[in-house]
């Protein structure tokens, strides 16, 4: 498969999911080939939100997708090690950076940036990454301003992998890997690529 072919499977998988028309199942009879070994084609940064699923939204099973986890889907130095280890040991052809519609740690990002009152615990650790390339000019009436600093978010987790990652950026720079950004809206469902 190359990167232009896994981000087809992607996009046509999203599609019927969208359409209430997924096609993939997890049955036991496919246990024994997924403990035997992993060789998924795509590698994603989701939010950790309830309501974004990968393998639901792309309509992948098992052992297709390697899916790291964090809230706000930003590149953290744990992230970037899991995904140079997707690309570099397990082959993934496409790194996919996951941003989705309501993402309530963007939105954190933007209400909390002029107030006094800190956030708990180590949350300002991570708001802080949100903040400083795509926040920080917000204006928190702006009825806008999450539905950009969302797509922001995405966008600039391409900049952020390329930037801190020689595997990632030399995979790419060797054609054996592509980085996209999208936002999975929630309410229709579509994942919509905003930057490739
Ligand atoms: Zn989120």
């Amino acid at each position: 498969m190359t990167p232009d072919e896994a981000i087809a499977a992607l996009v046509s998988g999203n599609q019927r999911y969208v359409d209430g028309a997924t096609t993939s199942t997890n049955k036991p009879e496919a246990r024994p080939a997924l403990a035997a070994g992993q060789a998924p084609f795509a590698a994603i940064i989701r939010c950790a939100d309830s309501r974004v699923s990968p393998e639901i939204v792309f309509d992948q099973p098992l052992g297709e997708l390697f899916v790291c986890g964090v809230a706000g889907n930003i590149p953290t130095m744990e992230i970037v090690a899991s995904l140079e280890f997707g690309v570099a040991v397990l082959g993934a052809k496409v790194i996919v950076v996951m941003g989705h519609s309501s993402c309530g740690a963007v939105g954190a990002a933007i209400k909390y940036r002029k107030d006094t009152s800190p956030l708990p615990g180590s949350l300002p650790e991570l708001i802080d990454q949100i903040i400083v390339p795509c926040t920080v000019d917000s204006d928190p009436d702006d009825p806008n301003a999450l539905p950009a600093a969302i797509e922001c978010n995405a966008n600039n987790g391409i900049d952020q992998l390329l930037r801190s990652s020689k595997v990632i950026s030399e995979a790419v720079a060797e054609g054996r890997l592509k980085l996209i950004a999208g936002v999975q809206d929630l309410e229709s469902g579509r994942f919509t690529i905003t930057r490739h």
